[in-house]
């Protein structure tokens, strides 16, 4: 026999065998065989009744076509005055490309998954952020890379630590979590296993760019420490797609100067990373050792969970926290009904979002 069942959509992965049906936002409804009880023909009876009824397998909250996306390309000391137009109309133009190839996903039906991949890798191919192509110097004079992604369905997540020769780390962290046991790999191991996965690898020459080697330069005089610790460009990038699914993606070179293997909140979930369809996305950037002591992403999230707290609410609460302990820094958080936050306690935060009604944004400084 067939029983009816009506579930929230965060345990979203229907049963082998059931037929089901999303009825909004939040919830679906499943056909799943009991035990003792005969199913045969009725599953299919039923499943015909409910589509005369007018609901439709296969989709679920964004039903209506309703999904979104948001982006950061890091937070710092960012003044309008001190920022030539040129290179604020440079940013803009790529946050806007990413924006709108995240958004062609989406549209055509991909996941939130493929959206935040192909999102961060174009802002990784970009030389203005600090991701991929354009990651800062360790104190050495290499670029060591760390990503990750969380998928807000599952709770499954990926992470690589201090890549080097990886050029989308995006993709390694998305391939730890669909092709292995583990959720974080690290240096010389992630690297076999990007080599395994036959993901693209570079030379870390690729990633040395004149005005990051200029940084390292600097701070090593310490003529313009402030500038570039303050500096940061990592990426992040969320998307609710339509089917109610969040996703949430981060990548970074890290800080500049970093010693000693030093490893960042980005690949470390809960910290700069954080994904649950039944609170929020969210994505980090800021001075990572602040972030990793606060867990600011899964903080977020937590006061959703445990206080009932708006996203906004939670938000504020959040970078509050970070603010009190002495952090810098910002992060973009999402919901699964699409309410999006974008706070920082810096100067500016490169950022944009876009709906599929088409609404659209980006901004770099504090209003
Ligand atoms: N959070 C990154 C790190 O500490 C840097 C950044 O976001 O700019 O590695």
């Amino acid at each position: 026999m067939w029983i009816l069942h009506l579930q929230h959509h965060s345990l979203k992965t229907p049963h082998k065998g059931a037929a089901f049906f999303f009825l909004q936002r939040n919830a679906y409804l499943s056909l799943q065989k009991h035990e003792g009880m005969k199913g045969g023909s009725l599953r299919v009876w039923l499943a015909v009744g409910l589509l005369a009824l007018g609901f439709h397998p296969g989709e679920a909250a964004g039903q209506q076509g309703t999904w979104c996306l948001v982006i950061h390309g890091g937070a710092g000391v960012m003044e309008r005055e001190k920022m030539p137009p040129e290179r604020q109309q440079a940013y803009l133009r790529d946050l806007d490309r990413a924006l709108t190839t995240g958004d062609s996903v989406l549209r055509h039906g991909g996941t939130a998954l493929e959206a935040v991949e192909a999102t961060v890798m174009v802002l990784e191919n970009s030389p203005l952020f600090n991701a991929g192509r354009g990651a800062v110097f360790s104190w050495e004079g290499k670029n060591e890379l760390d990503a990750s992604v969380m998928e807000g369905a599952s709770r499954k997540a990926g992470a690589v630590a201090g890549v080097t020769t990886i050029r989308h780390p995006i993709r390694a962290a998305r391939a730890v979590m669909e092709h292995s046991p583990h959720v974080l790999l690290s240096g010389r191991g992630a690297e076999i296993f990007a080599r395994e996965q036959g993901l693209e690898r570079v030379n870390n020459r690729y990633f040395h760019t004149r005005e990051r080697k200029a940084q390292l330069r600097s701070l090593k005089k310490k003529t313009r420490e402030r500038e570039s610790r303050d500096n940061h460009g990592t990426v992040g990038c969320l998307a609710l797609d339509r089917y109610g699914n969040l996703c949430a993606g981060t990548s970074t070179g890290g800080m500049t100067g970093k010693r000693y293997g030093r490893i960042g909140d980005t690949p470390l979930i809960g910290a700069g990373t954080w994904a649950d369809n039944a609170t929020c996305a969210v994505s980090c950037t800021g001075h990572g050792e602040f972030f990793i002591r606060g867990n600011i992403a899964r903080e977020v999230a937590a006061l959703m969970e445990y206080k009932g707290k708006t996203l906004q609410d939670a938000s504020a609460g959040a970078l509050e926290k970070l603010t009190t302990m002495g952090g810098t820094g910002g992060f973009i958080a999402l919901d699964a009904r699409g309410n999006l936050a974008m706070p920082f306690n810096t100067s500016g935060m490169f950022r944009g979002y876009i709906r599929s009604t088409g609404e659209k944004e980006t901004a770099i400084f504090a209003p």
